[in-house]
């Protein structure tokens, strides 16, 4: 084991693989440090109900350049998920039934309204600093729905139609949300689609392992590191079991909420530092039940903090029975474990509905992830992440949570892991590292 090379990749989730990938691909010597027994992070293809599922990030699109590429480049299709007629929601104390038309029929104009301003806010969604949105960044996703006075049937709509991302109106801020619609053309629908529907046919493993099937980096699991200092002429980068590794450059694709937990030097400078400290809010869950019969392909929403399941939506069939996806907004409110409570909450929607099994990932209490996607506090997102995003002496941060174009998602991951190893490769060639 050579604990001396060019780039040490600290965090082997799609934004450290990637970057591991492309910087070992042109030649450079790359250790990969990942401190679970498997890559991947947050997203996982792990094993339930005797097939595998998703318990992490999962959908994919085909408008997302990073990852729509990999998956042409090594032939690997989305999965076409099963078609969805029926929808249930809840709105002002009582749930509602109706097609997938209807509901979205009762949701379109108050998404339109939600997110008028958005490409206003976000004209060049590749530079969030494009222009002056310091009056935004102040606003939490409470504060617009608050303004927008909604009936309570309405806000329900509107609140449950976003649950599957949102964990806290107070402490979101509202210009992600705005961001990510603008990023869809400011069409609020046209971002959920792609956020939040296809799946990768055999799953997320099935595209990581063709990226680490290309990278010549040298992956070291069940590695954490402790502490990561950039000595000017070089990095080291010290590993939990003391063990040492120096490179000219680093990479640091841990997510957010878990570099707190590091030791950095030089220390970070505000803004960073404080983000790092605060946190990102999302403390959400993400589920699988396997429900008795071939069930009606249906989906389900719930405003946050009004049912422990907020969102619901039949995946696949499953040897005569029914997948159901399930997303809860606090994590807190429901367990994996707890096959009953979740039956409980399904049947909110769909009352006499059987859950035979559940599953789950707890990524809030796991300490490599302590959360789920990040969502930007009030303030971060056009201040504190371009900055993350900016060189730190030989230190380059790289992760979905802090990307350009596609915060939160697989897509970001990998955006910002080719642009950390973009510049880590010119800065090698050019001899200033
Ligand atoms: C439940 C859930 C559902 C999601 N759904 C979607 C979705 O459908 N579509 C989508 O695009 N995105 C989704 N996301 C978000 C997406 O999974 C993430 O944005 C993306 O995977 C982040 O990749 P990353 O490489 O930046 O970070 P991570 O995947 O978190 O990778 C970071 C790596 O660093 C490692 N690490 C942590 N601490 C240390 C340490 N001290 N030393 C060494 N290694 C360390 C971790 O183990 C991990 O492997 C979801 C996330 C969750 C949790």
């Amino acid at each position: 084991m050579a604990n001396s090379c060019d780039v040490v990749v600290i965090g082997a989730g799609f934004a450290g693989v990637t970057a591991a990938r492309d910087l070992s691909v042109e030649g450079y010597s790359v250790v990969l440090l990942e401190a679970r027994d498997r890559a991947g992070g947050r997203t996982y293809t792990g094993t339930a109900f005797g097939q595998e599922v998703d318990f992490g990030g999962t959908y994919v699109h085909w408008t997302q350049p990073h990852v729509w590429r990999e998956l042409q480049r090594h032939n690997i299709p989305p999965a076409v998920p099963l078609g969805i007629e029926k929808a249930y929601w809840l709105a002002d104390g009582a749930v509602h039934a109706g097609s997938l038309e209807e509901y979205q029929r009762a949701l379109a104009p108050l998404a339109a309204r939600c997110f008028a301003d958005a490409r206003a806010r976000f004209p060049l969604p590749f530079d969030v600093r494009a222009v002056d949105n310091s009056e935004i960044e102040k606003e939490t996703i409470g504060d617009r729905l608050d303004s927008l006075n909604l009936s309570a049937y309405d806000r329900d709509v509107l609140d449950g139609s976003w649950s599957t991302l949102v964990h806290s109106h107070s402490e979101q801020g509202l210009a992600q949300m705005v961001f990510w619609a603008a990023s869809k053309f400011g069409d609020w629908g046209a971002f959920f689609e792609t956020a939040g529907f296809w799946p990768i046919e055999g799953g997320t493993k099935r595209l990581l392992d063709a990226v680490l099937g290309e990278s010549r980096a040298e992956l070291r699991l069940s590695t954490p590191v402790s502490a990561i200092e950039d000595e000017g002429s070089g990095v080291t980068v010290t590993t939990r079991d003391g063990e040492r590794v120096r490179a000219r450059s680093a990479v640091v694709a841990l997510p957010l909420n878990t570099l707190a937990d590091v030791s950095i030097s030089p220390a970070l400078a505000e803004p960073v530092r404080g983000m790092i400290e605060r946190k990102h809010p999302v403390r959400s869950a993400k589920l699988w039940a396997r429900v008795r019969g071939e069930v009606e392909p249906f989906c389900a929403f719930a405003p946050v903090g009004k049912n422990p399941l907020n969102t619901v939506r039949v995946e696949h069939r499953h040897g005569g029975d029914t997948l159901v996806v399930c997303f809860a907004s606090d994590a807190a409110a429901i367990s994996a474990a707890d096959r009953e409570g979740v039956q409980a909450a399904l049947r909110t929607f769909v009352p006499g509905i059987e859950v035979l099994e559940t599953a789950g990932h707890d990524w809030v209490g796991d300490e490599f992830s302590q959360g789920a996607w990040a969502h930007h506090r009030p303030g971060c997102l056009t201040t504190a992440v371009p900055r993350m995003r900016e060189p730190h002496g030989r230190l380059h941060f790289a992760g979905g949570d802090i990307a350009p174009m596609n915060v939160g998602g697989i897509e970001g991951a990998m955006e910002s892991g080719a642009i950390a190893a973009r510049d880590i490769s010119a800065a090698l060639a050019d001899g200033s590292y």
